[in-house]
């Protein structure tokens, strides 16, 4: 059965509501009804986000929906490097200020840049949030990109490398005991969109498991976290991995590239088909390799599991960057599970991730319609 939600937040953008009946065991053999609902929302880290649980009814789910709302706005404005928010201090404000006096920051703020930092220590360098000069100039070449010209101009190494003058995460400044932020040099640059939107659903997620919630999962464009199992008999959701280029290489097969069971955690995707331009038959893509500046060529995608989404997120990009034997190496001294898709098609995994995995043919898995929410 289909129908509309009323509203949830007046920013909530509401696209569908799916309701089921599903029986939840209570324990003394009896059961109570557990209905399951979604939402989606298009005004956070610039990516669909959809939220799905199972709860006693609409109401509640209405109030945790809200909580996922709220705090991946909140977490959407102060991470944001491209505008300020009224009142707020965020990412841009710290760009902003950068090599002049510490600025006061909230807290997650703080907690983000701390993570980017041990992160920058653990990768090798291979996820740096000080690369924002280098990443600009990518952004902005990617922005003036003719539509389907595939002949856009693209960065100068010499403009890449003037740009990359001071980019160690060691330059960024964290008190912590003052909640003070500030970059050391003037022309650095902050980008987090490595960890922040993988950090900023673990922190929804949190909310949600403090305000009682049994079972759901929130899937902010690749980034998927899961709260327990579903409550409608099954052990697992199906969780669908895109196939990087199948759209291109091969435009009647689906676009699923493997079905994920998961009862907890979180499985984070990084692909080279996500942002990109073209230019002289090669695909220019979003996630840069700091050694050579220009985009990292290893793999089309990578897939991480790992029981926290802000870890797993930054261990995509990681993955993602690294030669893959110690992007292997840095999974495996994480515990965390991955699948690669290399450059000529060909899909690694590590055993633990092909335990919860079905590595479907595209085709099959377009006839089951495996995927959800
Ligand atoms: P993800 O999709 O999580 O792999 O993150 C990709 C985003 O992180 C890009 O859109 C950039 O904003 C940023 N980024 C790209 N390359 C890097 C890198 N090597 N280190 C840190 N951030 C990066
Ligand atoms: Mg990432």
């Amino acid at each position: 059965m289909n129908r509309r939600l009323g509203h949830i937040a007046a920013t909530l953008a509401l696209v569908a509501l799916a309701l089921f009946a599903a029986r939840m065991g209570n324990g003394d053999g009896s059961a109570r009804e557990a209905k399951k609902f979604s939402v989606e929302f298009f005004d956070t880290f610039d990516t669909l986000v959809s939220f799905t649980a199972f709860t006693k009814d609409e109401i509640e789910f209405e109030g945790y929906a809200r909580v996922v709302h709220d705090e991946m706005l909140r977490l959407h404005r102060l991470f944001d490097i491209y505008h300020d928010h009224d009142g707020l201090v965020g990412m841009k404000a710290i760009n902003d200020a950068a090599g002049g006096v510490p600025l006061s920051v909230d807290a997650s703020i703080a907690d983000l840049l701390e993570i980017a930092k041990d992160a920058y220590e653990d990768t090798g360098g291979a996820v740096n949030v000080t690369l924002g000069p280098v990443l600009k100039i990518w952004h902005d070449h990617r922005d003036r990109a003719p539509a389907n010209s595939g002949d856009a101009p693209i960065p100068s190494l010499e403009e890449l490398q003037a740009a990359a003058t001071h980019v160690s995460a060691s330059d960024i400044l964290i008190d912590r005991e003052h909640s003070t932020v500030l970059l050391r040099h003037a022309d650095m640059r902050l980008d987090v969109g490595a960890a922040a939107k993988g950090y900023a659903v673990q922190k929804a997620v949190e909310l949600l498991r403090d305000a009682g919630l049994k079972s759901g999962l929130i899937n902010a464009g690749g980034n998927v976290v899961i709260i327990g199992p579903p409550l409608d008999g099954r052990e697992s959701w199906n969780i669908g991995v895109r196939a990087p280029d199948l759209e291109e290489l091969r435009p009647a097969e689906s676009k699923l590239l493997d079905v994920l069971y998961l009862s907890d955690g979180a499985a984070v995707t990084s692909g080279s088909d996500q942002r990109y331009f073209t230019s002289g038959g090669r695909r220019y893509h979003h996630i840069i390799d700091p050694e050579t500046l220009f985009p990292a060529e290893n793999v089309r995608s990578v897939t991480v599991r790992h029981p926290n989404s802000t870890v797993a997120d930054i261990l995509s990009t990681a993955a993602f960057v690294l030669p893959p034997d110690r992007a292997r190496a840095l999974i495996a001294r994480h515990g965390a599970e991955a699948l690669w898709v290399t450059g000529d098609g060909k899909k690694l995994a590590t055993p633990g991730y092909l335990a919860r995995s079905q590595l479907v043919r595209s085709a099959d898995a377009a006839k089951g319609g495996a995927a959800e929410p």
